[in-house]
């Protein structure tokens, strides 16, 4: 083919973004499903260009997977656009699974939230701890010390949310994607000028443009994980003004019995105000390693 956009079959349209179309297409030499974000340029500030051009930079990086892979790129210079070829997530967002489970009325089982922290870890871990992380062997590190984090290689995500999270082969796989506002650790501090939307699983210190590290994200995966525990973000207010207030002052509602007490303060320690005091990726894979292998001695 003599252009990328000719190797695949447009199919429907999956869902609009904030800049454009996501759109399903196929491979015609392997029949493969794959999503592509369509996006329109020329609606964007120089700044939000950048941020384009860093995401693709990440993606290109990042290969876990627990993170939604990223193929190729076309820039279509006649339509001012981008195409951004990606995996399809068959299962849709965690968004859509909460919405569907508040409908019915439903609980999300307490495996599947467990589900969703051990794979989301993972792929955090795989960001954390820098581009060569793969070649960190998670837990045959005996002597416990955290892997060191090489300022220019780490990646943090800032912006998990249900809607980052995607679902493959009926729940079993769970992937983070949309790194639209990730950023390497050296560059700096621009978030709070570009973020459009509600803040609700933004961590205080992001949320008050203070220096931020990884635990910025954990924060707003213990934000996740409560909502699936109880359908509802921990921190809601009328004004983003009030929203602020509650968030740094970090106090949430008790999360439903019927999820055990392990998971019920493992929530409580990611919503930790302090970053220095939260737990970091690794610590947390440490004492979810620690779970599985007693469940497994049981
Ligand atoms: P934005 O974050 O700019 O609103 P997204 O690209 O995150 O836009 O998503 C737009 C819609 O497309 C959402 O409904 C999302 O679930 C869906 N979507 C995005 N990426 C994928 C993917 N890789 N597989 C399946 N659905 C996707
Ligand atoms: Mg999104």
């Amino acid at each position: 083919y003599t252009n990328i956009s000719e190797e695949y079959e447009p199919l429907e349209v999956i869902g609009k973004g904030s800049f454009g179309t996501v759109r399903k297409v196929r491979s015609k030499t392997t029949g493969k499903l794959l999503v592509r974000k369509e996006i329109e340029y020329t609606s964007m500030n120089p700044q939000e260009r950048n941020q384009l051009i860093s995401e693709l930079r990440i993606l290109r990086e990042l290969d876990h997977p627990q993170i939604v892979k990223y193929y190729r790129h076309d820039h279509i210079i006649e339509n001012k656009s981008i195409h951004i070829y990606m995996e399809y997530c068959d299962g849709g967002d965690l968004a859509q699974i909460i919405n569907n489970f508040k409908k019915n009325k439903e609980q999300v089982p307490e495996e599947f939230v467990w589900q969703v922290l051990v794979q989301i870890l993972l792929a955090l871990h795989r960001c954390h701890y820098g581009i060569d992380a793969k070649k960190v062997n998670l837990f045959s590190n005996s002597s416990g010390i955290e892997p060191s984090i090489n300022s220019e290689t780490v990646v943090i995500h800032r912006d998990i949310k249900p809607d980052n999270i995607f679902i493959l082969n009926s729940g079993k796989s769970i992937k983070l994607g949309d790194f639209g506002l990730a950023k390497m650790l050296t560059s700096q501090n621009d978030f709070a000028k570009t973020y459009v939307g509600t803040p609700y699983y933004m961590s205080p210190e992001v949320l008050m443009d203070n220096p931020y590290s990884p635990v910025c994200d954990i924060w707003s995966l213990g934000c996740v994980l409560f909502e699936l525990c109880t359908l509802q973000p921990p921190f809601q207010a009328k004004t983003h003004l009030q929203l602020q207030t509650k968030i740094k002052r970090g106090i949430i509602p008790e999360v439903p019995e019927i999820y055990s007490s392990q998971l019920r303060s493992i929530i409580k320690e990611c919503i930790t105000v302090e970053p220095e005091a939260r737990p970091s990726c690794f610590e947390l894979l440490e004492t979810l390693s620690i779970k599985f292998l007693r469940k497994e001695m049981e």
